[in-house]
């Protein structure tokens, strides 16, 4: 018998509400209105938490009483930043605290306060169907899906159509890329058909129709107000790319792969003068203000090869980004933070945890990132990977990939790809953070599992269509095991019979030998045994004689409890499935 104690770091039972179920993660202890709240535990060397958060960069004029501001007489607050501070509970953290049962709404509020969550809500978009939700580490994980119209692809009744997808498959945000058709349009029309924040990066819809030495201070405010006034959420404002950072990206091997970031380092070059996204900062955040957008401020520098990772470039830009939340808090504007991008695995933790020391724990938005440089085509996998850790070592949401990335344009199915792998990402890292009630949902699927209860397997199952239909590919009957091992090796379902005689329901159990199973018939077996190479309509061709062997006059065997009692069903599997013996012999002399 081992001795050995688990690292156990966290609350006793930290991760779950209802059912108790949850061991405690090996996270630090949940730490609700500190620094570490829902956060890993530190490998050596990592850069600790800032001791400030956004109460320690107020607007002049105001100061702090407790855990509440006072502002100037006759301020009128608009962002949820600013009611944080004073003190109110609005609407939208009300809303936040029932979408995220482990928070009350005051815990939102105040996590707000400390600038470490965002409700990235645009007072015109909340008179539409936005639904409020929140980005931070003391929430669930979100995640965003890209989508656009490019200048050789899409229009935007597809765009509107890859929005309602993205809803559907758990997106949390959309950030509308579009640098091609009708952007204002198409804009407005996924502004009007979200339910889900919409964040923009307004500086491609600047230089549309201009060459972007060409692109004034007016222009930059305009558009922003612009957008601003159709209702966008938040906006990734590259204002961190300063000319001092430029001459650290010749010694990169791919440059600058962020369209702002090149797009702004070009003007930069051009007219030898600042980044007008910084030198404007306090302009830009009050047209923000007046909205309540959020900022995303972009990561112009982030690496685009795992070679150009945590380098001079990537890392003097996030300083600034640092010194401009400061700057924003300041103006009352919410703010998050962007992130690489392509990083190697083993940088990923330093690279959260420098953000948080940097930023004094804004929310970080990270896409990906890309663990590896060298599978195009999988690049929602390779990034999965890396979002994962990001998620689990202080990333707040996690912008998707999708296979298409670096190759083309995102269709559906690559939209749905994209999120799928995202949701994975979002909800390991919960699990393993201990987020109260995030692994109820995997315990129940597990009962299930356990059960051979393949009906709420599949209601469960996050895409339960696709669990259904590979089910369905091999073994399109209801039956006690899959056709991943067959009956035979069905190591639930012996584990099932195994309770049931350890709980004296199989009085004297024996096993004499493993006989093949009647249901195993050849075709079954010949399926089994050329998986991946039969088509579709030979497996349900084959497949379907199953049926034959247990009797099945629809889609389920005869055995199944929607048509006959235990009992009747056990003796049914018994007679014409299960030849494995879990009876004792009854001797002839009985
Ligand atoms: S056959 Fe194998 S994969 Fe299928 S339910 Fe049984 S143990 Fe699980």
């Amino acid at each position: 018998m081992s001795t050995r104690t688990l690292p156990l770091r966290g609350a006793a039972n930290p991760s779950s509400l209802r059912d108790g179920t949850n061991p405690g993660s090996f996270a630090n202890a949940p730490n609700l209105g500190g620094a570490l709240t829902f956060s890993s535990p530190d490998t050596p060397g990592m850069p600790q938490p800032s001791d400030k958060t956004a109460w320690d960069f107020l607007p002049p004029g105001w100061r702090r009483e407790g855990d509440r501001a006072i502002a100037p007489a006759g301020f009128v607050p608009v962002t949820q930043l600013e009611h944080a501070r004073l003190g109110n509970i609005t609407p939208e953290m009300k809303r936040v605290a029932e979408r995220e049962p482990h928070l009350s709404a005051e815990q939102v509020r105040t996590e707000v306060a400390a600038g470490r969550m965002i409700i990235p809500a645009n007072t015109q978009h909340l008179q539409h169907a936005l639904e409020p939700m929140c980005i931070g580490r003391a929430s669930k994980t979100k995640i965003n899906a890209n989508m656009g119209a490019s200048p050789v692809s899409s229009s935007t009744d597809e765009e509107v159509e890859k929005l309602k997808w993205a809803e559907r498959w758990g997106a949390d945000t959309v950030m509308d890329l579009s640098t091609g058709g009708n952007l204002d349009e198409c804009r407005q029309a996924i502004i009007q058909n979200s339910r889900v924040p919409i964040g923009t990066v307004p500086i491609y819809s600047m230089i549309i129709g201009r060459k972007i030495e060409d692109l004034s201070v007016e222009v930059i405010l305009e558009s922003l107000r612009q957008q601003a006034k159709q209702g966008v959420d938040y906006f990734t404002i590259h204002a961190g790319v300063l000319r001092e950072h430029l001459p650290f990206v010749q010694r990169r091997l791919i440059g600058i792969v962020s369209r702002g970031g090149s797009l702004l380092a070009k003007w930069m070059l051009v007219h030898g003068k600042q980044n007008p996204m910084y030198a404007h900062f306090d302009e830009i955040c009050d047209i923000m203000r007046e909205y309540d957008v959020s900022f995303s401020l972009g990561d112009g520098l982030r690496p685009g090869g795992l070679a150009d990772a945590s380098d001079e470039a990537q890392l003097s830009e996030l300083s600034t980004l640092g010194e401009l939340t400061e700057k924003a808090w300041r103006k009352g504007v919410q703010v998050m933070i962007e992130g690489p991008g392509h990083v190697p695995f083993d940088q990923i933790e330093y690279n959260m945890k420098l953000e948080r020391q940097l930023c004094h724990g804004a929310p970080f938005y990270v896409l990906g990132p890309l663990v590896t440089d060298v599978f195009p085509g999988y690049d929602h996998i390779t990034s999965c990977i890396g979002a994962t850790a990001a998620a689990y070592h202080g990333a707040s949401m996690l912008c998707y990939v999708t296979p298409k990335e670096h190759v083309g344009l995102p269709k559906k199915d690559d939209v749905k790809q994209g999120c799928i792998a995202y949701k994975i990402a979002a909800h390991a890292a919960d699990v393993a953070l201990g987020i109260p009630g995030s692994r109820d949902w995997d315990d129940s699927l597990t009962k299930a599992r356990a059960a051979l209860n393949w009906e709420k397997h599949f209601e469960l199952a996050f895409d339960g269509d696709t669990a259904r239909a590979f089910h369905d590919e091999d073994l399109d009957v209801d039956t006690d095991f899959c056709a991943m091992c067959g009956h035979d090796w069905c190591s639930v379902r012996i584990s099932k019979e195994i309770v049931e005689f350890a709980s004296g329901k199989a009085d004297g159990f024996t096993r004499d030998k493993i006989a093949q199973s009647a249901a195993l018939t050849p075709e079954q077996r010949e399926i089994l045994e050329k998986r991946g190479v039969l088509s579709p309509e030979e497996i349900h061709r084959l497949a379907s004689k199953t049926r034959k062997a247990v009797g099945a006059e629809g889609s389920k065997g005869s055995c199944h409890s929607d048509y006959v009692e235990p009992q009747t069903a056990q003796q049914i599997q018994e007679q014409r499935l299960v030849q494995l013996r879990t009876k004792p012999e009854v001797s002839a002399a009985e």
